[in-house]
Parts: C-alpha cells; structure tokens; sequence
C-alpha cells in the first residue's frame, strides 16, 4: 500500500471547495459522467487506431446507488488508469488546477469547474470519501484502488479489478444526502447528461405493477446519445428537427423556424436554434438556449455568448472553444466569444434571409411573430440591422406586408414632401387613430402600422437608415401639413383678429390632468375639420422612448402636448368668427384702438433715444402708456373669454376633436352629449 500527500499548497482544499461550490454541488455528477464518457471515448479511438486489440465489449457508463451503503457508483469500461496515471492525474496536475480554480473562483468568477482538471474533485462536494478502483487498457495493467477521505492524504493500493475501466465510487455525506435518491439523480442525468455521446444507464426501465412502479428487466438508457444538432444538416428533415425541439421544450408550440449551426474552422460551434412562437414572457425566460460543451449541459444562461437579441431564441449551442474558466464580463470581451457571437449573428440572418427569398408566403404570415426578435436585432446589432433591412417588412393598417424597398416604391410619388423627404406615416393604434387614417387614406396616402413595444425607437432607427426617409404618426400634424407639398397657406387676417381669435379658442382649452393643449390658427382647406388635434412627432417619441428607457425620466415627467389647430377657412369657424365679430367687434377694436395709440404715443416720446438718454418725465409719461395698454389687453383678453362662454359652437368643435381622439372622456363627455342635445 502507498500513502501520500497529495501535491498542493492550500492545506485542505476541499472545505474550500463545497464553501465557494456551494450553490453548485450537484455538477459533480456531470463531471464524473463526462469522465467516463471521455474514458470510454478515448478507448474508442484506441480501437479505431489499432492501438488497442482488445474486446472493445459494452462501452456503457452506469450509475448506480447503495441506500444502505450510502454510495453513489459511477463505472465505465473505458481505458481506465495505471498506478502511474492515477499519480500524475489525480495527485499531481488536477491539483495544479485546483489551485487555479480557487483563486479565480475566490475573485468571485463564475468558473466552470471542470475546464481546470478539477472536475473529479468536484465529488468532494457531496462525499467524504472517495474510491477509485481501475484497471487500464495497457496489457499486463494491475488494478488500482485510491481512496481519500478529502484530506490531502491518499492510499493508493493494488486490487483484483477484472474488468477494463473505472468505478468511482462516492461515500456521500450526512449533508447531501439528496444525491442518494433516484428521483434527485435521474433530474440531474437528465439535466446535464441527456445528450452525452455515449449511452448512459441509471438502473432499470420501470412499470406500474399493482399500482406500482416496478423494475423491468431493460436497462434505464437516459441521453439520446446522438442529438440531432451533431447530425449533418442534410440528413433531417423537418420532422427530426420539431421532434429535437420538443425533446427540448415538451410544452411549447412548434417553432416558426430553425436554423442548424455547423462550423468547424476558425472555431468549432454545432448547434440548432429555433424561433419560438412566443406566448408570453414566462416562456422566454424559462425556456432558453441550452449551452454544451462537446454534448455535456453547461448552462442555459448564454449572455455574452450570443448577442442579446438572440435571448429571445431557444435551442442548443454546443462548443467546446467557448472559454467557461472566466467571468461573464471578460466573456463579452473575449475574441474568440466574439467571432462565435459575430457568426451566430450572420448566420441567423442569413437564414432568415433565405426563408424570406424561398418562402416569402410563410415568412410572411410568420412576420407578426418574428417581429419583435428582428425589430430588437436591428436596434441593438448594427451588422445585424443591415444585413435586416433586406428581409424586415413594413405593414400598413391594412394587414398587408411590403419590404422597404417596395414600400418606397409604393409611396414615393404621391408622400414626397417639398423638401424631397419621403414621409412615412404610422399609425400605432388603428382604433384611436381611425380618423386620422381615413384622413390620409383618402388623400391617398398609405399608413403603417406601427404597434410594437419597440416601434418609437425603431422609426428612429428607420430615419437614420432609410435615405431622405421621416417618420411621423398620422396624428402629429394636419394632414395638409404631414406631407408639405407646398408652402403653408397664410392665415389671411390682421395681426389683431389672430390675436382675437386664438383667445377665443385658448380660454376654452379642455383641462386634463398631465396634458397641455396649444391653440393655433392656420389655413386648411375649406373640406377639413373644423379643429384638428395634432400631437408633435418629436416630443411624443421622446416621451415614448423615455418609457422603455431609465435614466431619461426628464421627457417622461412632461405633460403630453396636443395642438388644437384651428381651420380658419372652415365655413363653421368662419361663422363663429363672423358671430364674434358682430357681438363684441366693436368693443375689441375698441381696445385694439388704445393699445395701438398708446403704442404710438409710446414710440413718439421715445424717439430715437436710449432709455438712460430720457428724462424722468418723459418716462413716468411712457409708464402711464404702458400700464393702459397692458390693462386694454387684459380687458380685451377677458372679454373675448367671456363671449366664447356663451358661444356653444366654440366648445362644441373642440369637443368633437377631442372625441376623435379618444380624448373626451368623463365630465366633460356628459357636458359634450348635454350640448349637442341642445343645439339640436
Ligand atoms: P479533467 O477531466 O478536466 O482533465 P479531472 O479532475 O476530472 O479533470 O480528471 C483528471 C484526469 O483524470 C483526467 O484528465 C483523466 O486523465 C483522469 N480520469 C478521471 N476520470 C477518469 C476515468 N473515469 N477513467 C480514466 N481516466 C480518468
């Protein structure tokens, strides 16, 4: 018998590694399952090479547990070890790693233990004492029994093993003694070990005998040891490729679309992702992409791995060239992630590209769902965004779907402005907009629809890619003004009767609470409404944009601000003008009439002068001037609030814009019916 200290410096080292392994125990079984499949694999190629002229015989890994022993076994007939291997693989390099872990581990990374040669110490997690019993491949090999009971001491002695490969047997702790239950174990084969290479056995299918369940003599095969994403592309067929992802996600809808991933140079990446029909969010964040490493689970927390737009998919990623022994932050950094990452991104679009060029009629009807994952891959890839702009599609109110390009071709003659800008209309609610619409429709323009979560930001983006392209809601201007064919018609009145009658409409502004309204008078043509209510494309974005996004609280504070625009050649407001005009005309011009003559007299003692160079009589004279002119404008402001109170059709028109944009609502919606009752 050999005893020995193993060769490291950290006195006791495993204390230290169930304290910083501890939320992740249970990944000693995928270590120790992956040892034997790699074990068992490297006999395999042995054979293959001639180099071993044994029975290569059942190459199964099995796991077993003794309740009342208190063991969890895991055997393989792989190539097993010497004495010598035992020393040099166990004693001496998995401790060099180990000392590497524990110093990244204790900088708080989130090191996969096993990319440190540390896998197998990762069984002192859950056990006291460990046994290796094994017998090489090498003729003539003597079995070799090593126990350690998570000192750094050793034994190591010869035993009668008779068959080729490796028993570790794990002595399990009073603290973890969940890892002796087949239903903890089987969770466990199935989390990590469902795909490994070589087929796995956990005891014996079972059957409900007597209403209970039973072992059958068949073995308990756990992996589907040949997924279909190490198949080559051509021998599936869509059928394979739904059943993998239901294998994967037992209950989900079928995926829209899939996309096989196959590289072997610069990098080696093998992998399925599939586009989701996304119901709701609980789906996104419990069903997501599934990393391996050479068919052995990882994790399903890939961020970094693959551009965050591509969270949203779900599937498998295996390689074995994506660094687990770092930090998620140097992750994002390194270059190797960020070829793979680069990769995956050109590769989806690319795919999505095909779909779109092959079955465009599928893409299509599909377009609603896939939206929001190509919308948020534009926004937040720029390589992504243009590889995009090709297959991404625009949709009108009507439900029909346009690429870019012929949309452009679509609206380009009849939605160029003045300036040569092509303005894309958008509506983001067709209900609530439904006037607005009808409006540009029948001017024959075509409206988007542009409903989505990331729709503000994504027009944004548009501008900046789509050419001499603006983007505004059909409600953010006059539909004479949304596309400016030609400079605005002038309002054809004195600076005082604008002045007059925008008081008429500014002292009847509805009050809603967290909303500001502007009154203002322009020239539409004859046909359109009486009051329009427009909403300004920028401040309205800002405010949207700020919704999805902390840190700009400042736009999402702001009221939002309508303009109620005033159509001055509409005969309805020409008859509250004229009605005005004949009601308190006289006394306004009165006003009028003092403010401007005091505005003279003001200008003629003034001359030319500066106000220092005047004496002080002569400004108390400009003092009295200015006060009755500031007092005439009130007076005058007061008197036309006071007549538009008892002009019904002043409120009602304004009302009626209010209505049609969903903005008439409680009080003064019953005082909106009281008065048209009415009037009538
Ligand atoms: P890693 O697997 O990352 O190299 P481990 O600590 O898990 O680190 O294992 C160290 C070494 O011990 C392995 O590289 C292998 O040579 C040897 N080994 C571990 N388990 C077995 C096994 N079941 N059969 C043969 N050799 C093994």
């Amino acid at each position: 018998m050999a005893k020995g200290k193993i060769g490291v410096t950290t006195d006791n080292i495993f204390p230290v590694i169930k304290k910083f392994l501890y939320s992740d125990h249970e990944i000693f079984l995928r270590e120790l399952v992956s040892n034997a499949v790699d074990a068992t694999q490297k006999l395999r190629t042995l054979a293959s090479h001639g180099d071993f002229s044994g029975e290569v015989n059942d190459l199964t890994v099995k796991i077993s547990i003794d309740k009342d022993n208190k063991t969890l076994t895991v055997s393989d007939s792989g190539i097993g070890m010497t004495e010598e291997d035992v020393d040099k693989y166990i004693n001496q390099i998995a401790f060099s790693g180990a000392e590497e872990f524990l110093a990244k581990y204790k900088e708080g990374n989130n090191a996969i233990i096993g990319h440190f040669g540390l896998g197998f110490y990762s069984a002192f997690m859950v056990a006291d004492k460990v046994e290796i019993r094994t017998l090489s491949y090498k003729e003539g090999a003597k079995g070799v029994c090593w126990t350690c009971d998570g000192s750094p001491e050793f034994e190591m002695t010869e035993t009668d093993k008779a068959e080729r490969g490796t028993d570790i047997v794990l002595h399990i702790s009073d603290d973890a003694k969940e890892f002796l239950e087949e239903d903890k174990i089987s969770a466990l084969l199935k989390k990590y070990c469902r795909f490994l290479p070589v087929k796995v056995i956990f005891g014996k299918k079972k059957e409900w005998k007597d209403g209970k369940q039973v072992d059958t003599d068949a073995d308990n095969i756990i992996n589907d040891n040949d997924p279909a994403w190490m198949k080559s592309p051509s021998s599936l067929k869509d059928e394979d490729y739904l059943k993998f992802y239901h294998e994967l996600y037992p209950a989900q809808d079928d995926p829209l679309f899939w996309i096989h991933l196959n590289v072997d140079y610069p990098f080696n990446l093998t992998g399925i992702l599939y586009f989701p029909k996304i119901k709701n969010n609980l789906e996104i964040t419990k069903n997501r992409i599934q990393l391996y490493c050479n068919q052995v689970f990882v994790t399903d927390s890939v961020e970094g791995v693959v551009p965050d737009f591509m969270m949203l998919l779900q599937g498998v990623i295996d390689s074995p060239d994506i660094p687990l022994n770092v930090s998620r932050s140097y992750l994002q950094s390194d270059a190797s992630v960020k070829k793979i990452s680069g990769y995956i991104t050109k590769k989806v679009a690319s795919r999505l590209e095909e779909i779109f060029k092959n079955s465009r009629e599928d893409y299509e009807s599909k377009w609603d769902d896939i939206k929001i994952f190509i919308v948020y891959g534009m926004l937040t890839d720029e390589k992504f965004c243009d590889s995009a702009l090709k297959f991404a599609l625009f949709t009108d109110t009507e439900k029909k779907h346009f690429t870019f390009e012929d949309y452009r071709k679509l609206i380009e003659s009849s939605q160029t402005d003045k300036d040569g800008n092509v303005v894309y209309l958008y509506a983001q609610d067709v209900i609530n907009q439904y006037s607005y619409i009808k409006a540009a429709n029948d001017k024959g323009y075509s409206v988007l629809l542009m409903d989505g979560q990331l729709d503000s930001h994504f027009v944004g983006l548009l501008e900046q890619k789509i050419e001499k392209s603006r983007f505004l809601r059909v409600d953010s201007d006059t539909i004479d003004n949304l596309i400016r064919k030609e400079d605005k018609a002038a309002v054809d009145l004195s600076a005082e009767k604008r002045e007059a009658y925008t008081t008429l409409f500014s002292s009847s502004l509805p009050k809603i609470d967290k909303t500001e309204f502007y009154a203002q008078l322009e020239a539409l043509s004859e046909s359109e409404p009486p009051v329009v209510i427009t909403q300004n494309e920028f401040m309205r974005r800002m405010k949207e944009m700020s919704a999805l996004q902390p840190g700009m609280n400042f736009y999402g504070d702001m009221p939002d601000s309508y303009n109620l625009v005033v159509n001055v050649n509409n005969p309805i407001i020409k008859r509250v003008f004229e009605a005005c005009d004949k009601t308190i005309g006289q006394k306004v011009a009165e006003f009028d009439k003092t403010i401007s003559n005091n505005d003279a007299a003001i200008k003629k003692l003034r001359g030319d002068k500066k106000d220092d160079d005047l004496d002080q009589s002569v400004k108390d004279e400009i003092k009295t001037l200015e006060d009755a002119m500031r007092q005439a404008r009130t007076d005058k402001e007061a008197a036309l609030a006071e007549y538009a109170k008892t002009e019904p059709l002043i409120g009602q028109v304004i009302d009626l814009a209010l209505l049609s944009n969903g903005l008439l609502k409680g009080e003064s919606l019953t005082a909106f019916i009281d008065r048209s009752i009415s009037l009538l």
